[in-house]
């Protein structure tokens, strides 16, 4: 039986999906925090001709990871944008989305709905320049986290329909409102900032890659500190989010707990009562006992129970008071079988018993 564990199923549900979401969300938590302690310890180089001596220096030719700042200039031709021809850049993203509005039967409303149709990414090989000569080849820029990029083109195709479509809608429950048509770039002689491993290749050229150990690669067009920033402030909703589950499921147990303890008590109380009940038993059959002894087949002793009887089994004594009615009708064992908490003569609702006195 249920009722026997201190738990309910429901609640180990809850509990159980609490407690693996806050581990979780603390692990990713963790890994965010260790982000935010490397890019805080993450030394920041000028791109300047020094650099590469600086490398040179270096154990290994490699800075492991570090943040340097420059503009975006193309190794080779750029990449020309579809819509606007004066735009050139290095990195381009042309994305195809169908927006459609899907009915929701819980909410009863038409909500809206995304759907990534088609992606294409193109980049080419592309350095960051700082000042004179120097510059640093940028490796797997789509491994990066970022760069956010700048949107050239923004279209939406409206979708027309005629009344068979809408007949169509109807039954389907689906409204196609059209299609987002996207072109994003990273352009030429945009300002970026890297976060990576820094080495000194064999042909003397600096390039900046993913680091070796794991760490968290970095494109961005805003500054350092507003990379930062961002970075802390997602450690810092991570850290919230698994801290709520860890709270949840404090709450579950101490409701579980609080309800177990009530079932104690009820169970203690009524423990408490059969005990008492026992104890007047024992007493009332002392008192009678001599006499019996004495009296031997003193047959008058019955008239005298039966006006004093139990009205449900007629045997015992009544030993009961019900409360709230007051009625004292029943014995002990008999208002413990009572199929429901009710009073056998009035039918009142039983909120408490307490054993009768006879003195
Ligand atoms: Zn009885
Ligand atoms: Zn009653």
């Amino acid at each position: 039986m249920m009722e026997d564990y201190p738990l309910k199923t429901l609640e180990i549900v809850c509990l159980g999906s609490s407690l693996a979401l806050s581990g979780l969300f603390y692990y990713i938590y963790r890994k965010k925090r260790k982000t935010v302690d490397k890019l805080n310890e993450a030394p920041q180089l000028a791109l300047d001709e020094e650099l590469a001596n600086l490398l040179n220096q270096a154990p290994g030719k490699c800075l492991q990871y570090v943040v340097i700042e420059g503009a975006v200039q193309p190794i080779g031709e750029p990449l020309r944008s579809q819509f606007q021809e004066a735009s050139v850049g290095v990195i381009q993203k042309l994305v195809l989305r169908e927006h459609k509005l899907v009915w929701n039967s819980l909410a009863r409303t038409w909500t809206d709905s995304e759907r990534v149709l088609h992606q294409r990414v193109n980049a080419v090989p592309f350095n960051m320049v700082g000042s004179g000569q120097a510059a640093v080849r940028v490796l797997c820029p789509l491994e990066a986290t970022g760069p956010e990029m700048e949107v050239i083109h923004e279209k939406f195709h409206q979708a027309t329909y005629g009344f068979t479509d809408l007949i169509g809608q109807y039954l389907s429950g689906e409204k196609p409102k059209g299609q987002l048509e996207t072109e994003e770039m990273l352009k030429v002689g945009a300002a970026l900032t890297g976060v990576g491993e820094l080495i000194l290749d064999t042909d003397r050229a600096v390039k900046l890659r993913p680091p070796a150990d794991g760490s968290e690669y970095f494109l961005s067009t805003g500054d350092f500190e507003t990379l930062r920033l961002e970075q802390e402030g997602q450690a810092l909703v991570w850290r919230a989010l698994a801290a709520t589950c860890a709270l949840a499921g404090v709450a579950v147990l101490l409701w579980a707990a609080r309800r177990y303890y009530r079932r104690l008590q009820v169970k203690w109380e009524r423990e408490r009562l059969r005990r008492e009940f026992e104890r007047l038993d024992t007493r009332a059959g002392r008192a009678t006992s001599p006499s019996s002894a004495n009296g031997g087949e003193e047959e008058e002793g019955e008239p005298e129970p039966l006006e004093n009887a139990c009205v449900v089994c007629l045997n015992n004594p009544r030993s009961c008071v019900l409360l709230d009615c007051g009625h004292v009708c029943c014995c002990f064992s008999c208002y413990q079988a009572l199929p429901q908490p009710t009073c056998p003569i009035c039918r009142q609702t039983i909120t408490r018993v307490v054993p009768l006195y006879q003195v």
